[in-house]
């Protein structure tokens, strides 16, 4: 007789039932799946493990008296790239298409976990298990929106796939990484990207409503290193709006708890990441986490322009300003928001230093909200490198 792994015997939660971390849950999809089972261990909101899976991971845990890795976890490079020929319609400069199309054309992994959208609706993510390059570019540019992705690893068991890609954000790779050895595999690879600031559906309509002259015709949009929110319309027009100049009083709310109360952007259990913000501006900043993310990372190297990091400016009072501001919900009037927009542009921080510029405001403000909303989780749910990036700030009571 076969026995049955414990996990298939477990049940998917219906779509409509509460997820065990409340309303902390960044519906990573895990709870869509028979591996609901791990979920007590496995959800990044119920179970904060981040320094345990970094051992398991990469071997060892951040070196905490490192500052690059404090702020960036543990690695063994980091770069700005871009692609020679970027693909057209993808994020950036489309590297991490070119990175999964690259291991699936070799035929080193058998599927990608990555995420489509819906027919109806280009910000509608819809997670898939692409098995041809087609589909991986059909998964090409942001959803702005929480994805469920790890919805689709019961078909994977299923499938009899052994050689696994999954790309994903900070959550969804935390629950993976708990549940990986249940999953059967030869080899998975995991291709991360930072993320920060998601939002539901009807959030992310909210602040396209709020905050684009042209809500339906956006079909692309990033928050970028000169302090602007850049929208990208269907017509080709660029649309940008300063960072100072959006009405946080009325966004406040918009922003989903779980990324709220998110510590790792920098998505710290990936083999490589690839996201822009430690890059000069139209570039794209890559860290190479282990010998899997290089071995990922070298399938595309005669693709890219690369070239060495930097880090210009001092972030620290301008973190320090924002804090009471968000708090208060401050929205300078356009003028303002637009010459401020041009002066930080022009003195403040650059490379890895704008990168620790949104890496401390998120997690000042995090931590905030995690304080006054949950404080019953706080000292558990805020990892060590977290609190020692905060700890660097004054924040209101
Ligand atoms: P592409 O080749 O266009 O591929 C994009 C890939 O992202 C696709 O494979 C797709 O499967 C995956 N994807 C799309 N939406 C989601 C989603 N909602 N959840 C999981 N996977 C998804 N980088 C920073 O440096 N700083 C940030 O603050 C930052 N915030 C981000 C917020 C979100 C919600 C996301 C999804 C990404 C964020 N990134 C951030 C990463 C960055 O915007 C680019 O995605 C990254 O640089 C890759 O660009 P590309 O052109 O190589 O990607
Ligand atoms: Fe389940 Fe993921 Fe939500 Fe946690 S975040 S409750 S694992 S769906």
């Amino acid at each position: 007789m076969t026995s049955v792994s414990p996990h298939k015997k477990a049940r998917a939660l219906k779509s409509t039932s509460r997820r065990p971390a409340k309303e902390l849950c960044s519906e990573c999809g895990l709870c869509d799946t028979y591996y609901i089972h791990y979920v007590k261990e496995a959800c990044a909101f119920i179970n904060q493990q981040i320094g345990e899976l970094e051992e398991e991971t990469h071997t060892r845990s951040r070196h905490l008296d490192n500052p690059d890795e404090l702020y960036f976890g543990v690695h063994q490079d980091m770069m700005a790239a871009r692609k020679q020929q970027p693909i057209e319609g993808a994020q950036w400069t489309g590297i991490v298409s070119s990175i999964a199309i690259e291991m699936l054309n070799r035929g080193i992994v058998e599927g990608v976990v990555c995420v489509q959208n819906t027919k109806e609706d280009r910000f509608q993510p819809m997670p898939v298990i692409a098995r041809t390059p087609e589909e991986i570019l059909a998964a090409r540019v942001n959803k702005p929106t929480l994805s469920p992705n790890l919805s689709v690893l019961e078909q994977i068991e299923k499938s009899g796939m052994k050689r696994l890609l999954v790309i994903g954000v900070g959550c969804q790779i935390q629950a993976l990484r708990a549940v990986e050895k249940q999953l059967g595999l030869e080899k998975l690879y995991v291709l991360g990207t930072p993320c920060v600031d998601n939002v539901n559906r009807a959030g992310l309509q909210k602040f396209l409503e709020t905050t684009s002259r042209s809500p339906d015709t956006v079909v692309h949009y990033e928050f970028m290193q000169d302090f602007r929110v850049h929208f990208k319309h269907e017509d080709g027009s660029t649309e940008t709006v300063p960072f100072f100049g959006l009405k946080t009083n009325q966004l406040k709310d918009v922003f989903a708890p779980s990324c709220m109360s998110c510590f790792d952007y920098v998505n710290s259990l990936a083999d490589l990441v690839v996201g822009y913000m430690g890059a000069p501006f139209g570039w794209q900043w890559i860290v190479v986490r282990n010998d899997i993310g290089k071995e990922m990372l070298d399938l595309v190297k005669d693709q890219l322009d690369t070239q060495p990091v930097t880090s210009k400016g001092n972030r620290k009072e301008a973190v320090q300003q924002s804090i009471p501001a968000y708090d208060k919900g401050v929205t300078l009037p356009m003028w303002a928001a637009k010459l401020m927009g041009v002066v930080i542009e022009k003195i403040g921080p650059k490379g890895l230093e704008y990168a620790r510029f949104s890496i401390d405001s998120h997690f000042t403000r995090n931590y905030l909200y995690m304080k006054r909303n949950h404080p019953e989780k706080l000292e558990a749910h805020v990892p060590e490198f977290a609190k020692r990036i905060v700890g660097q700030y004054k924040l209101p009571e």
